[in-house]
Formats: structure tokens, sequence, C-alpha cells
């Protein structure tokens, strides 16, 4: 099972519950992968504390123009999506970061003036953990491509029983980039105005997709009920609840997961694992039945 943990805004507790969740499971002997997908600021491994074993670069392939063979028609600019490439006065200039790799000017240059280099963008880690197999992204720093350094977290990642995802905050490309072949997304929020409004919007994101979900509320016991009666309106589960607890809060300060530090959670997020289970499982059998009824 691919789990993503995911959150329409930061700082809601992703990383507490992607952490929590994978050393829970492992500690009771699943084969278990965390890959930290939230490139642009991974923080898995302070509370994970891996040993990192090996790291690889991630490249992407941009365009670099012959210019012995460029007519300086100026197509390239104009089917460049992402405003990436400018002709003046006949020269052409690559705006290397804007360049999403899509292959476009190479595809309808008339001259075929144009040739593919790759371009370093982030690295790889992989390491373990307290039996927890371990895979981050690192995004260079001025660097826009997190969708590259996530496809390759995803794709260092091996055919465990379950792989946990932590995707980076929000619901643009790089959240997409990372949930998108999940089979279940946990959404995490907290009982505030800012909370509800963010969640609704992920919500409205992975309903887009067609992925199963439910709901993490974590500090459930501030803010107000809001949360909850839009999640009962929507028919949404909510699969775990966390108080504010000031130890919680001093063990995230000191880089411990909550397990370790106040073992009575883990009961906590076992549950949470056997309600995901069992709502996915139940999806499953709700989408065979649709197939055998319909004979598609
Ligand atoms: S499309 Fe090809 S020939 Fe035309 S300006 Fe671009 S690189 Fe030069
Ligand atoms: S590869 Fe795509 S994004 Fe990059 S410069 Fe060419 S058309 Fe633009």
């Amino acid at each position: 099972m691919r789990l993503a943990i995911a959150s329409g805004k930061g700082g809601t507790g992703k990383t507490t519950i992607a952490a929590n969740l994978a050393l829970t499971l492992a500690g009771k002997g699943k084969t278990v992968q965390l890959l930290d997908c939230d490139v642009e600021e991974p923080n898995c491994h302070i509370f994970l504390k891996p040993e990192i074993e090996k790291a690889a670069p991630v490249t992407v392939l941009i365009p670099e123009v012959i210019e012995e063979t460029c007519t300086g028609c100026g197509i390239c600019a104009d089917v460049c999506e992402f405003k990436a490439i400018a002709v003046i006065k006949g020269k052409v200039l690559i705006f290397r970061e804007l360049c999403h790799s899509c292959g476009a000017c190479k595809l309808f240059c008339p001259e075929d003036a144009f040739l593919e280099v790759p371009r370093e963008v982030g690295i790889i880690e992989e390491g373990k953990a307290n039996g927890v197999r371990f895979i981050h992204g690192l995004l260079n720093i001025g660097e826009l491509m997190s969708p590259a350094v996530i496809h390759g977290v995803k794709e260092a990642a091996d055919e465990a029983d379950i792989a946990i995802l932590d995707s980076p905050p929000g619901t643009s490309c790089p959240v997409i980039a990372a949930v998108k072949d999940a089979d279940f997304v946990l959404l995490v929020t907290e009982p505030t105005p800012f909370g509800l409004n963010d969640l609704e919007l992920a919500v409205g994101m992975v309903r887009k997709l067609d992925i199963p979900f439910a709901v993490a509320i974590n500090r459930s016991d501030i803010g107000n009920e809001d949360v909850k009666e839009y999640c009962g309106r929507e028919g949404i589960e909510i699969v775990l609840e966390i108080p504010n607890d000031r130890r919680i809060a001093e063990a995230y300060s000191r880089g411990e997961v909550v397990i370790h530090a106040l073992p009575e959670y883990q009961k906590t997020f076992e549950t949470c694992w056997t309600k995901i289970t069992g709502l996915h499982e139940n999806g499953l059998q709700a989408k065979q039945q649709v197939k055998t009824a319909t004979g598609r």
C-alpha cells in the first residue's frame, strides 16, 4: 500500500504523522519505506535520523541550441508554454531555470537545431533507520523543478509492503506529483478556519485525482468543530485525532518521534493504520462491485 500524507497548508503535522506511522508499522514487523517528497524542505530525517548509505544526483534534460543550424525563425519561443525561450534579433536565449523539459522546442524546430543536455536539479539520498528504509530528495537552492526530484524519490522506492510518502504542502504541481499514484491519501488538518479552508482545497484535489482518502486532525482539542462538521456533511472519515499535548510539542522541539518519547501514542497510530487499511479495502471492494455490475 502506498499511503501519501498531505495537507492543504504547511505546519499541520504531516511529518510527525508520517514518521510515527512508519516507525509504528516497522515495529510491528512490516516492511516499510518512508519517502520524504517535500523536497524543498525535507525534514523527516530530523526525526528518523537515518544512516545515509547512498546518494545520487537528479538531472533533467534541457535544450541547447546549435547556433550554426538555427535560422532564428522563433518557432521554439512560440511553442514553449513556460516562456523559457526568447528569440531576440534571431538569437535564441534559453532560461534554464524555467525549462520544464517538455521537449516541445526540439520537436517543433524545423531545422533540428536543438541538442538536449543534462542539468542537475537536486539529489536523492537513501538510508535506514529503526527498520524503516528511508529516501528523501533535496532540491538544489534556487531550482523550481521540484516534480523532477519528487519523481526521483518515488523511482528509488522498491516494492515494500508499505510506502509512506510525506508530500509537500498545498495543492499545486509538486503535491500532485507526490500523491497522484498513491493508493490512499491521509489529509492532515487543524480545527481552525484556516485549517478548514485548506482542507476543502485538498479534498477537491484528491477527489479530482479519484484517490480514496481520510482526514487526520492535529491539535484536535483546540479551535472549533467546523472541520468535524464539514467531514460529517461530506461523508469523510476522520481516522486520527492528536490532542494538543504539550509533551508532543516538546518532543518535536527535541527532534524526537512521538512514539519514542510517549509510547502510549503507539496505539493511536496503530488504530489509525487499521482504519486506513479498512477504508482502502472497502474502496477496492466497492470498485470491484461496480466493475462486475457494469461489466467494465
Ligand atoms: S525553432 Fe529552431 S531554427 Fe527556429 S529559432 Fe528555434 S532553434 Fe532556431
Ligand atoms: S523543453 Fe519545453 S519548457 Fe524547455 S525550453 Fe523547450 S519548450 Fe520550453
